[in-house]
């Protein structure tokens, strides 16, 4: 994979993040790449004040980090892993959501969580999906800017939409590279409904689309 700065300014990447965030995505990638391989990620990055100084447990935005920070670390991850390393980029996500799983669940409300189960199946997953959005709406709710997620009901998929995709934000690839997101949609969905989805990035802002999208089968894996 080929990842390159944009030639002209992504405002995408101005947007602030939670430091919970950051921090779980850090901690995630850490559990996989060892300290070591973390340090050489975050040089490679340019993010060298983070080595051995991850941001704190808030989920505030104190406006310390942004998403410049979230793809840099991104794109750094990837071609650190290189040929293959879009599956480990998905398994750091999905262990970066079990990280900050208690977040979630405070901005949703645990209720609604357990709601969800009480739905009729042909609809629950699509529910589900709409409230991780919520979570995310309530979650970067912030004076000045604000992130455009949507959720599409596709027939045998759901869609979730990012017009301000956060891992790939100042990015061009040759190739799609938000599986870190997707490994993140896909632990949510695991961990609402007990079964696993097959999830896969179909466009990508780093590739030329106007939004990251991300296809989630209705059918669940057997
Ligand atoms: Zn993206």
């Amino acid at each position: 994979m080929n990842i390159t700065d944009k030639s002209q300014h992504d405002p995408v990447t101005d947007i602030k993040m939670p430091g919970s965030h950051l921090r779980s995505a850090l901690l995630a990638t850490e559990e996989v790449v060892g300290k070591q391989g973390m340090a050489v990620i975050l040089r490679q990055a340019g993010l060298d004040h983070l080595i051995d100084n991850y941001p704190p447990d808030e989920s505030h935005i104190s406006g310390d980090y942004s998403f410049d920070d979230y793809s840099k670390l991104n794109a750094a991850l990837l071609s650190f892993l290189g040929r293959g390393g879009r599956s480990v980029a998905m398994r750091i996500g999905r262990k970066a959501y079990k990280v900050g799983e208690s977040q979630f669940n405070t901005a949703v409300g645990g209720a609604a969580t357990a709601a969800l189960r009480l739905l009729p199946e042909s609809i629950r997953l699509l529910k589900g999906v709409e409230l991780m959005k919520l979570a995310f709406d309530m979650m970067y709710r912030q004076p000045g800017t604000h992130i455009v997620f949507r959720v599409e009901d596709r027939g045998d998929r759901i869609a979730f939409i990012a017009e301000t995709c956060g891992i790939c934000a100042g990015k061009v690839s040759d190739e799609h590279m938000c599986q870190l997101f997707a490994g993140l949609l896909q632990e949510g969905v695991v961990s609402t409904f007990g079964k696993e989805h097959a999830i896969q990035e179909v466009e990508c802002r780093a590739n030329g689309a106007p939004a990251c999208v991300w296809e989630i089968s209705k059918i669940a894996k057997e």
